[in-house]
């Protein structure tokens, strides 16, 4: 195993750490909020008019064309460079994938352009008032009309769904069907006649979800992504993307991790025992959780492909993100819950959505009972 980066690698890194240094804003509001949601849009269209906001696509549809171990370089300096989350995360990190995988040329040519450029801002409607974990227990339906569907139903949980302009979920199509089966993937655009999209606000206030409803809401057939009635498999496909490498890419944690050690160099002397081993371990992991996804990049390249494996990630990532959060409050001490200075209120904004790592993307619990059951192959009871 080389684990070198190729000269035309490290020429890469350096253009957009150049880049990114020059132009990344700081200090912008909660991108969960209305006006905050507008404002880090002006920054994602800022980054797709220079050619940086989805590196590894075709140049067609807004990207440069960057080999998988680029895209984690990019995602390496992005962090590095203090830039934000990115709020269109659920289009480019999680549909387009899919899109990629099972749209027709025609979806694709409709929808990737514009979901590059922040004009279609993509939200995903999974979870029901009684399915969530459960999500073969949805019981929003589909319903056969002349040249398209009628869509009834409530989605739930619907991060950023009162900013976003369209949504993708799924919907029960044949409610004969068996469980996993005779559910349809749709691509639905919030402004048709029957939908209502109603904001709500999370525990810390921000209104970073929605609840979004259906009456006979007509979309056309071209609305269905892969097959009708097989959309388990393609939302499975999304799933992966969510769990594995593209939504929570290594950068982020790397990134968190050095403001760690940053923190313990200018607060670490009072620290309680044990902090320092507790820091360096997240240091540790951080890297291997980068080391890991380099491996996994390398797979993938070889043309392997990675199913159940990304619940393992899943619940790496996100323990390893409340871990690093949890320390560096340990480390402000009682500080930490005073929003008088930008660097406590980050941690502690950080921390409160650390906590819901281990619930969104489906939660630790099912991760390990998909790791118990489809990677260890042990039996389900
Ligand atoms: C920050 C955040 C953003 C989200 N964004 C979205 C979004 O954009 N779109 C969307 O559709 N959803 C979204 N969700 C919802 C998320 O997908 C669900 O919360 C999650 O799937 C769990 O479903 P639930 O809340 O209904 O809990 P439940 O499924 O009711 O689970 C409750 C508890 O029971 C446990 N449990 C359930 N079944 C089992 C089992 N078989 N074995 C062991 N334990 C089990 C769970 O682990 C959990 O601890 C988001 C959630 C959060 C926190």
């Amino acid at each position: 195993m080389d684990l070198t980066f190729t000269p035309d690698e490290e020429a890469f890194r350096a253009e957009c750490r150049a880049w990114l240094e020059a132009h990344v804003p700081h200090g912008l509001p909660s991108g969960d909020t209305r006006a905050g949601f507008a404002a880090h849009l002006d920054w994602e269209r800022t980054l797709f008019e220079a050619g940086w906001a989805v590196v590894s696509w075709p140049e067609a549809y807004g990207g440069r064309g960057a080999s998988p171990m680029e895209w984690l370089i990019f995602e390496e300096e992005y962090y590095r460079a203090g830039a934000p989350q990115r709020v269109t995360q659920n289009g480019i990190f999680l549909l387009a994938p899919t899109v990629f995988e099972f749209g027709t040329p025609e979806q694709q040519d409709r929808i990737l352009p514009r979901m590059a450029a922040a004009e279609d801002l993509w939200c995903q409607g999974w979870s029901e008032p009684n399915a969530g974990s459960d999500l073969a227990g949805i019981q929003s339906r589909a319903t056969p009309d002349t040249g398209g569907w009628r869509l009834d139903g409530q989605k739930t949980w619907t991060t950023r769904g009162a900013f976003c302009t369209h949504l993708f979920g799924l919907f029960r199509s044949d409610p004969d069907a068996e469980r996993h089966h005779g559910l349809t993937y749709f691509l639905v655009p919030l402004d048709a006649p029957g939908v209502t999209v109603r904001g709500f606000g999370r525990l810390d206030g921000d209104e970073g979800f929605a609840e979004v409803f259906f009456d006979d809401v007509f979309v056309a057939d071209d609305a269905v992504l892969g097959g009708v009635h097989d959309g388990w498999g393609v939302a499975m496909a999304t799933a992966g993307a969510e769990r594995g490498l593209t939504l929570r890419s290594p950068g982020r944690f790397a990134a968190t991790a050095a403001r760690l050690v940053d923190l313990w160099r200018a607060r670490g002397g009072s620290a309680p025992p044990g902090l320092a081993d507790a820091v360096v371990q997240d240091w540790i992991d951080a890297e291997a959780y980068r080391w890991q996804t380099f491996w996994t990049v390398a797979r993938l390249t070889d043309g392997e492909r990675v199913g159940a494996e990304a619940s393992l990630t899943k619940v790496f990532w996100s323990e390893l993100d409340v871990r690093l959060h949890e320390h560096a409050l340990a480390l402000l001490g009682p500080h930490a819950e005073l929003d008088d200075d930008d660097e406590s209120a980050r941690w502690m904004k950080g921390y409160q959505f650390a906590l819901s790592g281990p619930i969104y993307a489906g939660t630790n619990e099912i991760q390990r009972n998909v790791i118990a059951e489809r990677v260890l192959g042990l039996p389900r009871r």
